[in-house]
């Protein structure tokens, strides 16, 4: 009986800080770093892992038939009874300045991202600025070595003020708060958080979820984080319940106005789960929005 209940206390605790970790299962996957330009900046999409999600009525559809989110998955000719997600960050290089928005599950659990970092020719040292869009496990793990030491000891690490609270009430995520106090910085939404790179407000996945769009010489694009998970069926169901989402109303509301933003701007995005690279643009399709992969 006490083995079962310090168990049960135990699992509580990690639903409470990392319930993207619970609900999919990371795989591995080769390094891959592709550059792009973006005006001035060089874009590198960073991949880190896969995530594998049960199409089991628990993430995608949640509350729905899994049958319902099979259909839409079959339609574009996915298979049915799971979704494979990427798990990627995004490297800009500007002059004077190395940022990296996210970090992936990080080597505790098989990241590839310091491999990906090694093919783009930068040095761990060499990045000046870490961009968190959230603190979920799959986003803030490669913050830290596999031994607990800052994986990038001379960024400094940007998220929202939202964010840095919402990761503090967590009692699971102490080590890893103690560990990049020193390093945080925070900023109010909207912010321009280093100079051509600005904060977005995506609240609803998360308190303090933030886009950031990199504008170079007149061109942009957006790094949605987990505004949309699925390419597929985030796209296709804007409004269905994502069960990642920590507010499920707010994440849908803010999905629908941000993807139908992207449809009419044409702007270029970057997404961390969809399939790498995770770049193109939005289009509108029928009730919802469907994916066009590509980059500038
Ligand atoms: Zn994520």
């Amino acid at each position: 009986m006490r083995g079962m209940t310090m168990t049960g206390v135990a699992t509580a605790l990690i639903l409470a800080s990392a319930p993207a970790a619970l609900l999919a299962k990371p795989a591995p996957a080769a390094p891959a770093a592709t550059p792009f330009k973006l005006g001035a900046a060089t874009l590198v999409p960073l991949r880190d892992m896969l995530n594998v999600v049960p199409n089991d009525g628990s993430v995608f559809g949640k509350g729905l038939d899994p049958a319902q989110v099979a259909a839409v998955l079959a339609k574009a000719g996915a298979p049915t009874d799971s979704l494979t997600l990427g798990v990627d960050a995004l490297l800009v290089e500007m002059p004077g300045r190395t940022v990296l928005i996210d970090t992936g599950l990080g080597p505790k659990v098989g990241g590839m991202l310091q491999a990906s970092l090694a093919a783009a020719h930068v040095a761990p040292d060499a990045v000046t600025d870490i961009l968190i869009t959230h603190s979920h496990g799959d986003h803030i793990g490669g913050l830290l070595t596999a031994d607990g030491a800052l994986a990038f000891p001379k960024a400094t690490i940007r998220m929202a003020a939202a964010e840095w609270a919402f990761l503090k009430s967590h009692p699971a995520s102490a080590a890893t708060v103690a560990a990049i106090a020193a390093k945080v910085q925070t900023f109010a939404p909207g912010a321009e958080v280093v100079p051509g790179i600005r904060s977005v407000a995506l609240a609803g996945h998360t308190p303090g979820h933030s886009g950031y769009e990199i504008v170079s010489q007149g061109q942009r694009l957006i790094d949605i984080g987990d505004t949309a998970h699925s390419a597929i069926v985030s796209l296709a169901e804007p409004d269905w319940t994502v069960g990642y989402d920590t507010d499920a109303a707010e994440g849908k509301a803010t999905r629908r106005a941000e993807l139908a933003k992207l449809a009419a701007s044409h702007e270029w995005l970057f997404a961390p789960h969809f399939p790498y690279p995770g770049t193109g643009k939005i289009v509108a399709k029928g009730s919802g929005f469907a994916f066009v992969p590509g980059h500038p």
